[in-house]
């Protein structure tokens, strides 16, 4: 028999209503809904193992550090990382790339450029703009084409041998381009550069091979992936990880100190200074665990016809833009209604019981290039159903009516 696509049963929280309507929960490029397996082995951890990691002699502290290391070499061979020790846990995304710009900081000065797109999410900006005030460096973005792609020809003329650094984001947050990433890293590492992959909405959504990407950071968090909040994960390419210095400097990420010198920890404790989200991680690992069990392909492909029904209906509405035109998208649709503001939209769509995140999606960059103030975004995930497409644009019409 068929295994079955529904899964929405495994998520407590979608079983609430909102408004007095059922909830219709299409905002999970901010964050995942989280099934009950999570839950469960964060509450477990607390209830049976909770203890500080690494540091102590005893069972509940052994235990506690076995579930954390393993579920590093899960989170590691999900993203097809070699070694374990090559997956530092942060607290998210955005931790991840401010993790790479403060240690990459000695490796720049004036005349060196960092390379990125106008499509980025303000974690893959303000860090490296923050990097260049340090050092001198400069910061430079290629162009969006007014579809929502990169302008590939523009990426090309703008990367260079002063290009150091290219970060790029794998999957757009505000419009669901797929960007061609393996491209753009062959041509970045030609030139001597190296590459930061920020891969938040991509891991959910695609399978992600950083051995085969061969980028040299890959950036992402757990809740965007069905784990908890405040934990996510950074791959570094080992013998990269091992030249640069630490990030942070505490407990956990030393060999040995004196007051007047410190040796390092071996990696990825290095990165991973004092006490980490132990329960966090537990998570995470046990979302990788959830994502394994199931038809993980029967699903991307029922998700992808559902972005594809949500279009089609919505392109019909009268006053309805889409906006973004692209080859390849996953999880997002991202629209705009004449004669109302994104903003009113969220709210009337809210309430019906309809979650969609409305405004500039963290990528005012973008929104600027595309000349919008910016879009009404519904973005779905595994658990969303055809039920959920029906009831967005019903809810949409039925807005219009309002404004
Ligand atoms: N990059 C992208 C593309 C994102 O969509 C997000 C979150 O929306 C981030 C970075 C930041 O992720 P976090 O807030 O989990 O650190």
């Amino acid at each position: 028999m068929a295994p079955s696509l529904d899964i929405s049963g495994d998520f407590p929280i979608l079983a609430r209503q909102v408004n007095g309507h059922p909830l219709t929960y299409l905002d999970s490029a901010a964050t995942t809904q989280k099934p009950r397996v999570v839950i469960d082995a964060i509450r477990h951890y607390y209830e049976r193992c909770n203890a500080n990691v690494h540091r102590a002699a005893h069972a509940l502290a052994e235990e506690a550090t076995a579930a954390m290391e393993d579920a590093r070499a899960k989170v590691a061979a999900l993203i097809g990382a070699g070694d374990a020790q090559e997956l530092i846990f942060t607290r998210g995304t955005t931790e991840g790339i401010n993790l790479v710009a403060a240690c990459l900081t000695g490796r720049f000065g004036p005349g060196d450029e960092v390379l990125i797109t106008e499509m980025e999410h303000h974690s893959n900006i303000v860090p490296w703009q923050l990097l260049c005030q340090r050092t001198g460096a400069a910061l430079t973005a290629c162009r969006v084409t007014p579809t929502g792609e990169i302008d590939l020809e523009d990426f090309h003329a703008k990367l260079g041998p002063r290009t150091k650094l290219l970060a790029i984001g794998h999957v757009s947050n505000a419009l669901g381009t797929v960007n061609p990433v393996a491209e753009m890293i062959d041509a970045a590492h030609r030139q001597g550069a190296l590459v930061l992959i920020d891969g938040a909405q991509a891991v959910q959504h695609l399978d992600v091979d950083v051995g085969r990407l061969g980028c040299d950071f890959y950036a992402f968090s757990a809740h965007k992936l069905f784990g908890p909040t405040g934990i996510g994960a950074l791959y570094g390419k080992a013998a990269l990880l091992e030249e640069l210095p630490p990030y942070q400097g505490g407990g956990e990420m030393i060999e040995h100190v004196s007051i007047e010198h410190t040796t390092y920890n071996q990696l990825p404790y290095k990165f991973e200074a004092g006490t980490p989200n132990i329960a966090g991680a537990i998570g995470f690992g046990a979302a990788v665990d959830y994502l394994g069990g199931l038809p993980l392909h029967a699903l991307r492909e029922r998700e992808a016809s559902l972005v594809n029904q949500a279009i089609s209906h919505l392109k019909q509405i009268p006053g309805v833009q889409m906006v973004g035109e692209f080859r390849e998208r996953v999880s997002v649709v991202s629209f705009l209604v004449d004669g109302g503001h994104p903003h009113d939209f969220g709210t009337l769509l809210d309430q019906q019981g309809i979650a969609v995140r409305t405004g500039h999606h963290c990528a005012m960059p973008l929104m600027e290039r595309l000349g919008i103030p910016g879009t009404i975004r519904a973005s779905f995930a595994l658990y969303n159903s055809a039920t959920d497409v029906e009831r967005l644009v019903a809810g949409v019409e039925k807005a219009i009516e309002f404004v």
